[in-house]
């Protein structure tokens, strides 16, 4: 009887022999910054949720939720204060939780028929202002509008952005930035007196690096979404999670101290593999698809088990991504009715029940 119940506590990973007890370096989510009336729950969250489940790493979107000293004219109107901000830091610095800020730099400047605030305040900015924002938002539409991006060889597109990076990277006191970088469907536009005709691989790579520049120089690191740097045709991965606009060849170009966040939601494909072979550190990130996630802690944790020392440590671990607002979040998340469903919250849930310590 004690061998049965021995193979039955093997079974339950009671025992995890075979191999040392290993755990990812890197235990995250990312989630928009709350808005300030979301506040309060949020903190609870990281306190009774995060911190129980050893998430150490909290990679937020701000945007523009933040009230900017530098540039008042692009905050939200409704933005977290700076007090609001270091409750978040203090929260997360008594969990030893690493706080990453998040703000999209190059694509994603527009949402649907909503402009963002960089290119409503600074409309000349715009890689293709001969692209109008439509009435009513459809997708498909003939401009191939997905969002806006903004023009990386505009002269004054630096000095505003960089502004925002190293308050935000301030207030938040942290030692790495998100800066997105994903689904930029337009750049090189053909009609940018700046752009048109270059190498889009080489136009994407040069804004990668210099804003990876601009972070080294205060010791910080830079964090993007891998998307762009993958061959969507090739791959068979398509426009959204790879590249179909030639950017990928990218990969060869920028700095190799990055951490690619690589994002793949239906299936497990393995990219992170690609990444750290190119000399990047990686992390695979699902989003409401628990059992794909399930096989995507699994495989990060055989690509460490099985890899070089060299190659181990890029593999980083993983990233639960929540694509609602914080506050709608919550509410899934501690909703009996969303039980059992493909969501994100149980997608959270799935991906630390199956992440080992
Ligand atoms: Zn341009």
């Amino acid at each position: 009887m004690k061998s049965v119940l021995f193979f039955f506590l093997v079974t339950l990973g009671v025992f995890n022999f075979g191999h040392a007890q290993d755990s990812f370096p890197l235990r995250g989510f990312c989630i928009a910054a709350p808005q300030p009336d979301e506040l309060d729950a949020f903190v609870q969250f990281i306190d009774k949720e995060l911190a129980p489940r050893k998430v150490n790493t909290l990679i937020l979107r701000v945007d523009y939720n933040y009230q900017f000293e530098g540039h008042p004219e692009l905050r939200d109107e409704n933005a977290l204060s700076k007090a609001d901000v270091k409750l978040l830091v203090e929260t997360c610095k008594k969990h030893g939780i690493r706080l990453i800020p998040q703000i999209n730099l190059l694509g994603h400047q527009s949402w649907a028929g909503h402009t963002g605030n960089l290119l409503r305040v600074y409309p000349e900015l715009d890689e293709t202002p001969h692209i109008k924002m439509p009435e009513k938002y459809e997708w498909p539409n003939a401009d191939g509008l997905y969002c806006k991006s903004y023009c990386p060889l505009h002269p004054d597109v630096h000095p505003i952005v960089f502004s925002l990076v190293d308050e935000i990277c301030d207030v938040f006191e942290s030692d790495a930035f998100h800066a997105g970088m994903d689904e930029v469907f337009y750049i090189g536009d053909e009609k940018c007196p700046r752009c048109g005709g270059l190498d889009k691989a080489v136009l994407f790579a040069g804004e990668v690096n210099r804003i990876r520049n601009h972070l080294k120089e205060k010791n910080r690191q830079l964090w993007i979404w891998g998307d762009r740097l993958l061959d969507g045709k090739t791959t068979g991965m398509g426009m959204w999670e790879a590249s179909m606009n030639n950017t990928h060849r990218a990969i060869d170009i920028i700095e190799k101290d990055l951490m690619i966040c690589d994002w793949h939601y239906e299936r497990n494909d393995p990219t992170a593999v690609y990444f750290a072979i190119k000399g990047f550190q990686v992390a695979t990130c699902p989003w409401r698809n628990p059992d794909v996630a399930v096989m995507q802690v699994a495989d990060i944790q055989h690509f460490r088990e099985t890899a070089t020392p060299e190659m181990k440590e890029r593999y980083q671990g993983i990233i639960q991504t929540v694509w609602s607002g914080a506050g709608e979040f919550l509410k899934e998340f501690y909703s009996a009715e969303e039980a059992g469903k493909n969501t994100s919250a149980n997608c959270f849930r799935a991906v630390f029940g199956a992440a080992r310590e």
